[in-house]
Parts: structure tokens; C-alpha cells; sequence
């Protein structure tokens, strides 16, 4: 059994909240001016977002989108739950750590000793957002961006679709108590309150960014130049570097009888190795 929030000084999750999160209903047009104008209003409050294709990205943006988002798409119902749990103000991060998924909503429950002597569980979240895959997508890669099955034109316009994917997430536990994108009951509140066609995005990962801008891909030949010694391996993976594999009796023995020592390459360094 999950420890529960809702100890007695707490309404937490449950029918009215449920209620009133599945009421929320917006017609695609209205959806399209609301989040134009948190694209704009973003644009116009951000002392780091200064263009649709920021180069620059605080938390405290993601703190602003929050606000804009509960005001115009939750009718502040969002920041009132958290407030009732007692998990205002909620924490949000940014992640390079994300390579595949473009954010994470964590709940996570803290053990408070109360003055009566009582322990209660108390509840606390955070949202992250990958700039791993935000940073890489509308940068050298061109080509159509579909985030919740929307197409988006700029890199707002695809943090503020994470961004939603994200608020879903929080509003489930906030009203549900669990949350689950591949639940139905995520598909209907995410259709309802912003549109969304899907829960899968196709932002600019790691390794198509590799492939595009520096022509390396996983299962390559490289080499690469490593204090004057210059090696050659096969590259294995790729997240914000490669992971190289390189030919070596003193490396690790591997499952094709081969020993490798492993090296974690920064992309730009690599080069194709045709000779081989
Ligand atoms: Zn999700």
C-alpha cells in the first residue's frame, strides 16, 4: 500500500478533486489561444527566453509556465490542491539527464514527525524538463516536431507540450492519488483539457542529433584522439555522449569473446573510421 497524503488535516485525492479535474473541457480553438498566449506572455516576462527558439532556460521559467498554465487551463485548481496538501510551493528542474523522455512528474512522500508526536507522510512533487532533448531539437535537425500528436513550430511552442504532458501527470496525482500516461484515464483529460492526440513525442534525441550533425550513428567505426593517442573502437551508444567500445587485452570481456575498454566520447571528437 502506497502511504496515503490524505491524513486528517488534508482533503487529498479523491471524487470532488476528480470532479472537478475531469470537468475541465476546452474545444480546440480555445486551446490554440490559450496557449498563444502563454507562448507570448513567456516571451514577453522572461528575462532568459527571448526568442520561440530560446537559447537560455531557468527554472524559474518553468515556475512562470506553471502559474500561467493553472491560471488558464485549471482554473488555479492546481496550485489549490498542492496548496491543501501542503506541498506548495512544488519543486521543478531541469534535467540533461532525460535522453528519452522529454520531462518527469516525481511524488515522492517525506516522513514528518507532527508537534502531537504523530508521523504523517507528506506529499511533495516536481516536474523536470529535458534540455537534452529540448536544446537538440530545432537546432541541426530539420524536420516536422510532433509532441502529444500536435506539431510544433518552435521550442516553446514543444516545451509548453511537455510542459502539459507533465501538468496531466500532476493533476492525475493530485486528484487520483496515482498517474499512468498509458491509462485511459490520462487519454480523456489530456484530450479534453489541451487537445493532445497522443502521449509520445518525437523531439530531436541524442542520437539523431549525432547522426545529423556529426555523422556518427551506433554500430559506427570512429576514432578519436585521447591525450595524443589516437583510438579506434565501434560505437555502442549514444546519450549525451558516445559510448565507444575499443579493442583492448586489458579492457572487459564481452559477450562476443572480445575484450573492450569503454569510453564516454564527447560527440564532436568523433570521427568515422572508413578505413576498416
Ligand atoms: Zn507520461
Amino acid at each position: 500500500m502506497r502511504p496515503n497524503p490524505l491524513t486528517d488535516d488534508a482533503p487529498g485525492p479523491g471524487r470532488e478533486r476528480q470532479a472537478k479535474l475531469a470537468a475541465l473541457l476546452f474545444p480546440a480553438a480555445e486551446v490554440a489561444v490559450r496557449a498563444r498566449r502563454i507562448h507570448d506572455a513567456m516571451l514577453e516576462q522572461s528575462p532568459q527566453l527571448r526568442a520561440p527558439n530560446f537559447t537560455m532556460i531557468g527554472t524559474d521559467d518553468l515556475e512562470a509556465l506553471f502559474s500561467l498554465y493553472d491560471r488558464e487551463f485549471f482554473r488555479g485548481l492546481l496550485g489549490e490542491m498542492l496548496m491543501e496538501d501542503g506541498a506548495h510551493p512544488m519543486g521543478f528542474r531541469l534535467s540533461r539527464r532525460l535522453t528519452r523522455a522529454g520531462g518527469q512528474t516525481m511524488r515522492q512522500f517525506r516522513r514528518v514527525r507532527k508537534k502531537d508526536g504523530r508521523t504523517v507522510h507528506q506529499v511533495e512533487y516536481e516536474i523536470s524538463v529535458s534540455t537534452t532533448l529540448l536544446f537538440g531539437t530545432f537546432k541541426d535537425v530539420e524536420r516536422e516536431v510532433i509532441v502529444g500528436g500536435l506539431v510544433c513550430a518552435d521550442r516553446l511552442e514543444a516545451l509548453q507540450r511537455i510542459f502539459e504532458h507533465e501538468l496531466l501527470h500532476l493533476a492525475e496525482f493530485l486528484g487520483w492519488g496515482q498517474s499512468s500516461c498509458s491509462a485511459e484515464n490520462f487519454h480523456r483529460l489530456s484530450r479534453r483539457i489541451f487537445g493532445h492526440e497522443g502521449v509520445t513525442h518525437d523531439l530531436v534525441t541524442p542520437r539523431e542529433q549525432a547522426a545529423v550533425a556529426f555523422d556518427v550513428r551506433v554500430g559506427d567505426d570512429v576514432r578519436f584522439d585521447l591525450e595524443g593517442t589516437t583510438y579506434r573502437g565501434r560505437i555502442n551508444r549514444i546519450t549525451r555522449r558516445a559510448t565507444v567500445l575499443v579493442e583492448s587485452p586489458q579492457g572487459e570481456l564481452f559477450t562476443d569473446g572480445h575484450r573492450y575498454l569503454t569510453f564516454y566520447v564527447p560527440l564532436p571528437l568523433l570521427r568515422k573510421d572508413e578505413g576498416r
